[in-house]
């Protein structure tokens, strides 16, 4: 097992991380790991994570009681003890606020379109918790509906959550977060977003086995996604849902936002008679 100091050390390493790289700013985020079986140790509240040092932290017990450290722990404390709770295998949990994954969770998009393969095998699909308000009973709440099946998630209006089997497997899914929102954002902004086929998605699920990552829960794709209707599998606990339309034998499949926004072959915006009316009053009414 690893010892108190090196999980100390580690904490104050991810924090600076984590701010270095803007996840977090002023005194936001929390970091904790499983010290034993019976105690955690954990960031105290109201301190920057780019400044700490391994004598800040605190250690708890599971139901939150604080057994030492000098400071009060993190007033996220609720949340991080009911992913434990929730999940034995999990060692340790980071919350931050990277800045485009949260602008995800302020849009309310979850970014659960199969779209990269190392996010699939890794994450699978990274669902949104309701918006409950921080530090509150309300917050563990919102998140217990997907941790048993999400190693990470947004939080709406609020920011990122993700575990993992110790503080920097934790840590780097996070980092997975960030960048796929990133990428998905610039893919959105060009305009297009070929998604991996339903197909793919089945292979890349059979390759986590081979890689030896254990997931949480199996990948669905959601296959009536592509023809608007209900998916057939939307249990947050017990599956990852990710979107994946149906590619016939192809492993990529094109124009899948365009089929899903009902613009034309060639990307065309089709306007009803009655839009088209009320677009040529209003240019009208601005030249008066
Ligand atoms: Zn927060």
């Amino acid at each position: 097992m690893t010892s108190e100091s090196s999980l100390r050390a580690d904490i104050v390493e991810i924090g600076r991380r984590l701010y270095a790289r803007a996840y977090t700013a002023s005194n936001d985020g929390n970091i904790s790991v499983r010290l034993g079986s019976d105690r955690l140790l954990m960031t105290p509240k109201s301190v920057c994570k780019g400044f700490m040092t391994p004598d800040m932290m605190c250690i708890t017990d599971l139901e939150g009681r604080k057994l030492q450290g000098d400071r009060d722990p993190s007033s996220e404390m609720l949340m991080h003890l009911e992913v434990y709770r929730q999940r034995p295998d999990v060692q340790a949990v980071v919350h931050a606020h990277p800045p485009i994954a949260t602008g995800f969770a302020v849009a309310g998009i979850p970014l659960d379109r199969a779209v990269l393969a190392e996010v699939l095998t890794t994450l699978g699909s990274i669902p949104i918790a309701e918006y409950a308000t921080p530090s509150t009973s309300e917050l563990p709440e919102a998140v217990r509906k997907y941790i048993k099946a999400h190693d990470g998630m947004l939080l709406a209006n609020h920011g990122a959550l993700t575990v993992g089997g110790d503080l920097y497997s934790a840590y780097y899914k996070m980092e997975t977060i960030e960048h796929f929102a990133k990428i998905s954002l610039v893919a959105r902004l060009l305009g297009r977003e070929n998604l991996l086929s339903r197909e793919e998605v089945m292979r890349l699920q059979e390759l986590r086995g081979s890689y030896g990552i254990k997931a949480p829960a199996p990948i669905c794709a959601e296959p009536a996604m592509a023809l608007g209707a209900v998916g057939l599998v939307d249990d947050p606990a017990a599956c990852q849902v990710v979107q994946a339309p149906a590619g016939a034998g192809s492993r990529l499949v094109p124009d899948f936002v365009r089929q899903m926004t009902g613009a034309g072959p060639e990307g065309e915006i089709r306007l009803t008679y009655r839009e088209l009316s009320a677009l040529i009053e209003d240019a009208l009414k601005s030249l008066r």
